[in-house]
């Protein structure tokens, strides 16, 4: 049989103490939730993301010296940073140090007042 990749889930958030609902895979009830929040066994999910090749996947943030690691689906996939795939380029954040009502360093030196 084909070794099904594991699914690091050890955040708390995938743990909902207060009640069990069914596994949206097996019907079977579960505490374990997705990233999504959907009551999944975490081996349910494993198995989904094997069964499942064509799925748009996750991968980990580029780290220098290191390959990305295909980190599962976009459906089930592992805790921790993620390379976020779908989100489009954000455009372009403003910075500005010109705030209103604020001096600049040469403006405080001289306490605001300008030489005549
Ligand atoms: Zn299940």
């Amino acid at each position: 049989m084909e070794q099904v990749p594991y699914l690091d889930w050890g955040d708390s958030r995938h743990f909902d103490h207060t009640q069990d609902r069914p596994c949206c895979l097996c019907g079977r009830p579960t505490p374990l939730r997705s990233h999504a929040g959907e009551p999944v066994h975490k081996v349910c999910a494993e198995a989904w993301n094997a069964a499942h090749p064509g799925e748009a996947r996750r991968y980990s943030k580029p780290v220098k010296d290191r390959p990305q690691q295909d980190i599962g689906t976009w459906r089930f996939h592992n805790d921790g940073p993620v390379t976020d795939q779908r989100v489009p380029v954000l455009g372009q954040v403003i910075t500005t140090n010109a705030l209103p009502g604020r001096l600049t360093a040469s403006e405080q030196r001289q306490g605001g007042l300008f030489a005549a």
